[in-house]
């Protein structure tokens, strides 16, 4: 059986951008992305994307991540800039990411979040979890009515970004589909 894929968020599970400025959390170094790079023709940033750029990243969640056992995909508006801004920080080797194309930020009449439905496709029938701060009640049941395999959409508060309790119940939910095919 292929792994779960993880969708991962940037802004809210890795990078906590809700925490007080003066209250950086323990363990983050500040990265400073150099907008006009990001920003170029090349970059594969986001043209909506504007203004000045604190990332706070954690080192160790590169490793923890890598560690869970899933296929890790970026799932995020840095979209393919994910992979050179976020991820050599962490530690990630380039990942996969969903393009969002049009959906990019358009905001939906069923209330669901504009990730959603691209999220669903990219799967395509396989497991997935969602790591992100901005789901919701609409978001669940988007994925219960569209997609036949297991999904967890995990919520992360942007204030405080991944913490041991997310590895955990993200190790868990690959464990229950371990357990339910009786392979790994
Ligand atoms: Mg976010």
């Amino acid at each position: 059986m292929a792994r779960p894929l993880l969708f991962l968020d940037v802004d809210g599970p890795l990078s906590p951008y809700a925490a007080r400025p003066e209250r950086r959390p323990e363990g983050y170094p500040t990265i400073r992305v150099p907008l006009e790079s990001a920003t170029g023709p090349d970059s594969g940033w986001p043209p909506l994307r504007r203004g000045p750029l604190r990332v706070w990243l954690h080192p160790g969640h590169g490793p923890a991540l890598l560690a869970l056992g899933y296929e890790l995909c970026w799932a995020t508006t840095w979209m393919s800039a994910a992979n050179r801004w976020i991820g050599p920080v962490l530690g990630l080797p380039p990942l996969p990411f969903v393009d969002f194309g049009d959906s990019l930020l358009r905001e939906r009449a069923d209330g669901a979040h504009w990730k959603c439905e691209a999220l669903v496709a990219y799967a395509d029938g396989r497991p997935f979890a969602w790591v992100d701060d901005e789901q919701g009640d609409a978001d669940h049941a988007h994925v219960a009515a569209r997609h036949p395999a297991p999904a967890l959409l995990h919520h992360v508060n942007p204030r405080i970004g991944l913490r041991n309790d997310d590895f955990t119940a993200l190790a868990g939910f690959a464990a229950s589909l371990a357990g339910r095919t009786g392979t790994v």
